[in-house]
């Protein structure tokens, strides 16, 4: 499988635009991989995680198209993740499409759908809303997709695992360490992890004080819960993902070098891994 990151921030993005603290500061001056839009992925170059603010610009600065791309999963409603208003550009007289051409299917739990029914219901043959359930395992784009509960302020947010047969990725921002109901799935599923992609909102931290997203010291306890259910191997690669400026030596120079002693990349917009 591949994952290519569109985005790695969080919601604020780095630099953000109306900052001036000294970890925006810092990305501003020195660019490249210092400068991370909302958080997005593709996997397979088929399968777009998250329809957010960033979409349209993703496109143009990696070359893809999202006339090409017609299947998006989506982890929740916050709109670093979720920017339903984009949507209106399927609108037929801002788009032109073949006749018979594929509708752009959007996946999310139940949250998503107050904000996307005036779309779904004004073009049914350009977008359609389809609402999955956790625990279930869904046939999406050819990989198979199952969301798993995240732990996070939203009333139904979703991780996902992601599977092609052979391997598995689990994208798990924005959540902190999953709920029970999520460890038990995944110990009785026993995928093959062959990536793990975790939220790391707070950075380098070792604690954080709350449950909703995690920091370098959570992502190495979610990494040894994992491995304690047999679940990766020594090929298994860990990243730290969904950066905030708020979180300690965020600047990418900075948490690469702490995160690489423990074992764990540090995403940036563009990073492409085949596992
Ligand atoms: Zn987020
Ligand atoms: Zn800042
Ligand atoms: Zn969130």
């Amino acid at each position: 499988m591949k994952i290519k990151y569109l985005g790695t921030a969080a919601v604020e993005a780095i630099p953000g635009p109306f900052c001036d603290c000294k970890i925006c500061r810092k990305a501003r001056e020195l660019g490249g991989r210092e400068l991370r839009a909302r958080s997005q992925a593709l996997v397979d170059g088929k399968l777009l995680i998250e329809f957010n603010p960033d979409t349209f610009m993703n496109m143009f600065r990696f070359g893809l198209e999202l006339v090409s791309i017609r299947h998006c999963i989506v982890t929740h409603e916050h709109s670093d993740h979720f920017y339903p208003d984009d949507l209106s550009n399927l609108n037929p007289g801002y788009s032109e499409l073949p006749d018979g051409w594929p509708p752009f299917t959007l996946y999310g739990s139940e949250d998503l759908y107050p904000k996307v029914e005036k779309y779904a219901k004004r073009y049914p043959t350009r977008f359609v809303f389809k609402q999955i359930e956790p625990f279930v395992p869904y046939d999406i784009a050819g990989l198979t997709v199952t969301p798993l509960k995240a732990a996070h302020g939203t009333p139904h947010p979703y991780i996902y695992l992601i599977e092609d047969g052979k391997k598995g990725l689990l994208y798990a921002n924005d959540t902190g360490i999953f709920p029970n109901e999520t460890w038990d799935y995944l110990a009785g599923a026993k995928p093959r992890l062959g990536l793990v992609s975790m939220d790391c909102t707070e950075g380098a931290a070792l604690q954080i004080g709350y449950d909703e997203h995690m920091c370098l010291g959570k992502n190495i306890e979610l990494r040894e819960r994992l491995r304690g259910l047999g679940l990766c191997d020594d090929d298994t690669i860990f990243i730290s993902n969904h950066f905030s400026h708020s979180g300690d030596d965020v600047n990418y120079c900075d948490y690469l070098p702490i995160a690489e002693k423990e074992g764990i990349l540090t995403s940036y917009d563009g990073m492409e891994i085949e596992f």
